[in-house]
């Protein structure tokens, strides 16, 4: 995967509430071109190797859970600096500090249920986006 591509979730607070069109649409307004996308859910066991990087944190049985809960969107995005711009979109882990016109601002509900995940570097999102998606998955 090209280094001008990101890997996002919709998570499950945010498919819960409804909000999957308006998300899609804030990414898509920012520029950001869907070039793989998959509504699926997570058994407790994937959402585990997902979020592994974060096993030793007090929060991780939490966090497994509300992410097998229910139904996901996940998606391949293409922009140029797609990581680092993605990240600015998406804002603050804890939608409390999360600036205006973010897509956790507007749509987080805590620290744990906060709507979206963004790629935080080059090689995850290479990697995250191989856990959900074939080569045929991707254009
Ligand atoms: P993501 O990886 O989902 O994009 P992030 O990179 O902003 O989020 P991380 O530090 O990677 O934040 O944490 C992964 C996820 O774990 C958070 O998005 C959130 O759902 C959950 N999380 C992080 N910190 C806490 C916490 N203190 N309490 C509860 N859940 C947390
Ligand atoms: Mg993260």
């Amino acid at each position: 995967m090209a280094t001008n591509r990101t890997f996002t979730m919709i998570k499950p607070d945010a498919v819960e509430a409804n909000n999957i069109g308006s998300i899609l649409a804030m990414m898509t307004e920012a520029g950001f071109k869907v070039v793989g996308l998959k509504y699926t859910q997570l058994s407790e066991a994937q959402a585990g190797k997902f979020y592994e990087v974060h096993s030793a944190r007090p929060f991780y049985g939490e966090l497994v859970e509300f992410m097998s809960r229910g139904p996901i969107v996940a998606a391949i995005l293409e922009k140029d600096n797609a990581v680092e711009d993605f990240r600015k979109l998406i804002g603050a882990t804890n939608p409390a500090q999360a600036e205006e016109g973010t897509i956790r601002k507007r749509f987080a509900k805590s620290i744990g249920e906060n709507a979206v995940h963004g790629s935080d570097s080059d090689e995850n999102a290479e990697i995250e986006g191989n856990f959900f998606f074939s080569q045929l998955e991707r254009f």
